[in-house]
């Protein structure tokens, strides 16, 4: 059996115990310009009923690819000791290509933030990743966050962004359904709402 990796790394970067010894991560040995392709991850992928039963390592190292579909690294390589990072410097591009979202420098680890591919509650934590943005426990419902919809859009997984597509359709045709209420309530003029 072939011992290459599943997924794919920029030779730019590379996989190592992070100093701290708190786990592995992946670190730039040249400087990455924004845009440029980080990596892209492979492996095997399973429907949710079978991933869930999956050993907690295999299912740590995971991607979600589809609303219930897991792309699971095997064999595992350096691509796939990219860590979650509130404040990330890397973002997805389709569902498996990871790219950076601003100019890296050398020595920068690499993350990016679960929220742009979660949808599901399988790897819910407490981040301690430090940032002042860190919103101290990532979850399956992140990519719901207005704020963070804003700050990664284009850097979401496509079915992710099918999900806030949908969001957005759903609080437009309520938003319409609810001026047509009050137009009828009050006549063709919708009132100004008065604040005291
Ligand atoms: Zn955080």
């Amino acid at each position: 059996m072939s011992k290459q990796p599943s997924s794919y790394l920029s030779s730019k970067l590379e996989g190592r115990l992070k100093a701290d010894e708190s786990g592995n991560s992946i670190f730039a040995l040249e400087p990455i310009k924004k845009g440029e392709l980080i990596a892209v991850f492979g492996g095997v992928v399973y429907e949710w009923e079978t991933f869930i039963h999956l050993p907690d390592r295999e299912r740590m190292l995971c991607l979600q690819v589809e609303d219930r579909h897991f792309l699971v690294p095997s064999p595992i390589g350096e691509g796939d000791y990219v860590n979650h990072s509130c404040n990330p410097n890397a973002g997805l591009s389709g569902q498996i290509g990871l790219v950076a979202m601003r100019d890296i420098q050398i020595g920068e680890e690499v993350c990016f933030d679960y929220a742009m591919c979660d949808t599901m509650p399988y790897d819910e934590f407490n981040c301690l990743c430090g940032a002042s943005t860190c919103r101290g426990r990532v979850g399956g419902n992140d990519w719901q966050r207005p704020e963070l919809q804003k700050r990664y859009a284009g850097y979401f997984s496509p079915h992710v962004q099918r999900r806030i597509d949908a969001q957005r359709a759903e609080q437009k045709a309520f938003e319409k359904a609810l001026n047509k209420t009050k137009q009828q309530k009050f006549g063709a003029k919708v009132p100004t709402p008065i604040y005291e």
